[in-house]
């Protein structure tokens, strides 16, 4: 029997009730795609990022997809794609008139469980990660959130932003634009 949306009941999947064909993929794809090859297929053919549908098996929360266009991350959750940045209820980044960061303080945070971190790392090792300029500056951000940053007018050169010391990376900030653009685009948030 086919549903509304023309997909047929296969393996495991008739006795779930639960579409490939949504815009928002719950803790209920999630439990199906990891028990059903062609429901994990069906979800993978249906979204724009095959990454989506890991990160969901994996029980991650997030993935890196194409740039916001309205603030320009490419973080997004796995719920529905949207910007990871603008719709998480996080406090923005605070900048000053000069663009400048203005308080608070700047973190990466993941809800992500075991698997996904796992999943995260194997990817990670195969070299994939998502390239981000900015004037001299520029970054790779990883499947795991590592943030490598690089920018030779600076002399700086770090394979992991998030283990350099918060009050550097203050520092670094209040006196880089450039980096807190870097760390915005990242999906960064103020803790
Ligand atoms: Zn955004």
């Amino acid at each position: 029997m086919a549903g509304p949306s023309g997909y047929k009941k296969g393996l495991n999947s008739g006795a779930w009730h639960v579409s490939p064909f949504a815009k928002k993929l719950t803790r209920r794809h999630r439990d199906v795609a990891r028990v059903d090859t062609a429901f994990a297929q069906a979800l993978r053919a249906q979204t724009l990022y095959p990454q989506r549908i890991d990160a969901l098996v994996a029980g991650g929360t997030y993935f890196i997809g194409n740039p916001c266009k309205r603030c320009g991350s490419v973080k997004r959750r796995v719920f529905d794609c949207g910007c990871w940045s603008c719709k998480q209820a996080m406090r923005p980044i605070v900048l000053d008139g000069r663009n400048r960061l203005a308080k608070g303080w700047l973190s990466v945070r993941s809800r992500d469980g075991h698997a996904a971190i796992l999943d995260a790392k194997r990817r990670e090792a195969t070299g994939e990660f998502y390239r981000i300029d900015v004037g001299d500056w520029s970054a790779r951000v990883y499947p795991t959130g590592r943030l490598a940053v690089h920018c030779h007018k600076q002399h700086i050169d770090t394979s992991d932003l998030r283990a350099v010391p918060k009050g550097r990376l203050f520092e670094l900030g209040t006196a880089n634009p450039e980096l807190v653009e870097i760390m915005r685009r990242a999906g960064w948030s103020v803790d």
